[in-house]
């Protein structure tokens, strides 16, 4: 059964949607919040994302952006009435619906049942990125080395497939800062190395041909030199 993510802060009504939704067979897990909503999706194992746009700490809005950096996991918004904007920039973003807040429970059971049949039939035209045997599968978002099943964060994700789309290519960590945490991003640019070094310990450290490599001075580059 389809596993559901509910970032929802309004309480009464999340446990009102993960109960009918749980009544037609959905599997739900809920947040509270922004930052444990974008956790949760992170540690992957969804299907769909219900995401607030209005939610406390981190926005609905922002939550979607880094989710998409790394996922193309199907997202239905949940907006305020008269919130145009919202939408907008919502399906701008990379959300795959919305609805409009009051909604009945059958739009909702309709749009999801919608969400989830476009992302199967996305899932059959994902792209394969690899460097020997490393690989990576964009939309079911599947890491291999050999027969090797890797598990990866989020970011991990989005980092290593933004190697894979330059390999052989020497990345600044500037060049990495920006494609993978986002202009935006305003905190130190050592959680660059920080990153590398998690990526390497899942990709390379077992294995005896190292593909991710540290560039003196200048950065990282992924390429097989075997
Ligand atoms: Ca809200």
């Amino acid at each position: 059964m389809p596993r559901i993510l509910l970032v929802e802060d309004e309480e009464k009504l999340a446990r009102f949607v993960e109960l009918e939704l749980k009544h037609e067979g959905y599997e739900v897990e809920k947040a509270f919040d922004g930052r444990s909503g974008l956790e949760m999706a992170e540690t992957g194992g969804f299907d769909l994302l219900l995401l607030d746009i209005m939610l406390p700490g981190i926005n609905g809005l922002e939550v979607l952006r880094r989710i998409r950096k790394a996922s193309s996991l199907p997202v239905i918004m949940l907006t305020a009435r008269d919130a145009v904007m919202d939408k907008v920039t919502g399906l701008d973003m990379g959300a795959d619906d919305y609805i409009t807040k009051p909604f009945s429970i059958e739009e909702l059971l309709a749009r999801i049942r919608v969400a989830l049949r476009k992302s199967t039939v996305k899932a059959e035209e994902s792209t394969i990125l690899s460097c020997a045997d490393l690989s990576l599968d964009t939309a079911r978002h599947r890491v291999t080395r050999g027969d090797h099943e890797i598990e990866l964060t989020g970011r991990e994700f989005a980092l290593l497939q933004y190697f894979l789309e330059n390999i052989t290519h020497v990345l600044t960590r500037e060049q990495i800062l920006t494609q993978v945490w986002g202009y935006q991003y305003m905190g130190e640019t050592n959680v660059v190395d920080v990153y590398v070094r998690y990526l390497r310990n899942k990709i390379d450290d077992s294995y005896e041909t190292k593909l991710l490599h540290t560039i003196r001075g200048v950065g990282y580059v992924l390429r097989d030199d075997a």
